[in-house]
């Protein structure tokens, strides 16, 4: 490719997509390089896709977007070992004419996504992949090199949107390669289903799903969670770990993902199911406090390349997108003032981040990555583990008198984590959600 143009953005993800499409809707000349066969065929998501986020980039996209089904009710799982603790919500007022959030299948998703980047007038080049930046002799970022070969194709702005390990920008010295405690290892599989089956087994109708989030003994004291989640014939059931805890513990996320399987609360969900899809993927976790440089000399990073993931919530792809969008704008304001994309210019890019609620919701749990990592031993083991057994003396009736057995469930938790170590801990926590 000999044309030189306005930005290149590396990836076809949810951040690439969102940028790319942004920034060609608005006229500028972009290439977006993708080393898949096609948008969506690397990348792994639940997933949900939150809805008002993608409706700030296409409006319509319910018209034709392939959405499986929207979310009405959301389960909160604290496992023990052959239990689970829960807190439920549904509500119809989730079945209303533009749902909030959708169960989706990346695979198609990113595809369909990927044509309207093409309708509004990017080049989309795939089974490409960038292999190095190019810069000039100050640093600046003027384009990439890819493994076609045919030289440098050159750019006045870089969008890096080459998720969770980013190995461009942290090759070019743009950023560092993720610490093991700042990212999760997610495995996940697709069980099959006939879609009269999936309705009986989680009480929905038409196209309602639920979503299903689970952390506690299955972790086995690991920072990480579980998920399910109902698609129309399928579900999406995974879990993630952070990596430092694999590394330190031995455990093989295949294995963990098994003892979720097994658990006598998951099994009868998936009974009968076969299994079509294994995929394997890392998260950013680190939150705040790992986010790397955004912006600097003709480059900007975007999605999971910068760590916009929101954990504690388990959003990810709306903080891509929106990141992706953001930046697309700052570009486009840059460029309509016929400025350079300098640093200083592309500033604009962090100032919008920050004044939005990617950066607000990031900076608000700040100090939550390090608290969970720190304490995982007793909010993934010691606290399921006992508030599970509270539940089963609570429940079971067996003539020992009612104050014999608070007194018990109370001493349950001051032997396990001392008075201190419970007023510690709580004032921790609400320390770091606040
Ligand atoms: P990606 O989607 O990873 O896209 C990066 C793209 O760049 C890929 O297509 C890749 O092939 C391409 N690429 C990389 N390097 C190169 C190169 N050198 N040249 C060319 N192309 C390149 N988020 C949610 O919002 N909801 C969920 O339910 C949810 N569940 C999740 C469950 C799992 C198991 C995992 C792993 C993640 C989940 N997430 C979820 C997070 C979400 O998937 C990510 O935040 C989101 O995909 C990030 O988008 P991205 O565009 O930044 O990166």
């Amino acid at each position: 490719i000999d044309e030189k143009f306005d930005a290149i953005v590396i990836g076809a993800g949810m951040s690439g997509n969102a940028a790319a499409y942004t920034m060609a809707k608005r006229g500028l000349k972009v290439l977006q390089l993708e080393r898949g066969e096609y948008s969506g065929s690397k990348n792994v998501q639940g997933a949900i896709l939150y809805a008002d986020m993608m409706e700030k980039i296409i409006p319509d996209f319910r018209e034709d977007a392939p959405l499986e089904r929207h979310l009405i009710e959301q389960r909160f799982w604290m496992m023990g070992e052959n239990s689970h603790t829960g807190l439920q919500y549904r509500s119809d007022d989730f079945n209303e004419e533009k749902p909030n959030r959708y169960t989706i299948i990346r695979a198609q998703f990113d595809k369909w996504f990927s044509s309207k980047v093409r309708e509004a007038g990017a080049l989309v080049v795939c089974e490409t992949t960038v292999t190095e930046l190019v810069q000039d002799a100050y640093g600046k970022v003027i384009g990439v090199k890819t493994d076609r070969g045919g030289g440098q194709i050159h750019a006045d702005v870089v969008v890096l949107a080459e998720g969770v390990t980013g190995l461009l920008g942290t090759r070019a010295g743009l950023r560092k390669i993720p610490k093991p405690t700042e990212v999760a290892l997610a495995v996940k599989e697709m069980h099959f289903m006939p879609q009269e089956v999936i309705e009986q087994r989680f009480n929905l109708k038409g196209n309602e799903g639920v979503v299903i989030e689970a952390a506690g003994t299955i972790s086995k004291g690991m920072t990480g969670m579980g998920f399910i989640y109902t698609n129309r014939e399928c579900i999406s059931l995974g879990l993630g770990c952070l990596v430092s805890d694999f590394q330190a513990s031995g455990e093989s996320p295949y294995q963990l993902l098994e003892k979720f399987k097994r658990h006598p609360s998951v099994a009868p969900l998936i009974e009968g199911s076969e299994v079509k899809e294994y995929a394997a993927h890392l998260i950013p976790e680190g939150g705040f406090k790992a986010i790397p440089q955004l912006f600097g000399d003709g480059w900007v990073v975007v999605g999971d390349a910068a760590q916009l993931n929101n954990a504690i919530h388990r959003e990810g792809s709306n903080l891509a997108m929106t990141s992706g969008r953001i930046a697309a704008e700052a570009i486009f304001q840059v460029k309509s003032r016929k400025d350079p994309m300098t640093a200083s210019n592309l500033s604009l890019y962090k100032k919008m981040l920050d004044d939005s609620f990617v950066i607000k919701d990031l900076k608000k749990y700040k100090d939550m990555p390090q608290l969970l990592h720190v304490q995982s031993q007793n909010f993934f083991l010691t606290y399921p583990q006992l508030v599970n057994k509270a539940m089963d003396n609570f429940l079971r009736v067996d003539g020992t008198p009612k104050k014999e057995k608070e007194k018990m469930t109370v001493k349950s938790f001051t032997s396990a984590r001392s008075w201190a170590g419970l007023f510690g801990d709580a004032f921790r926590l609400a320390r770091a959600w606040r």
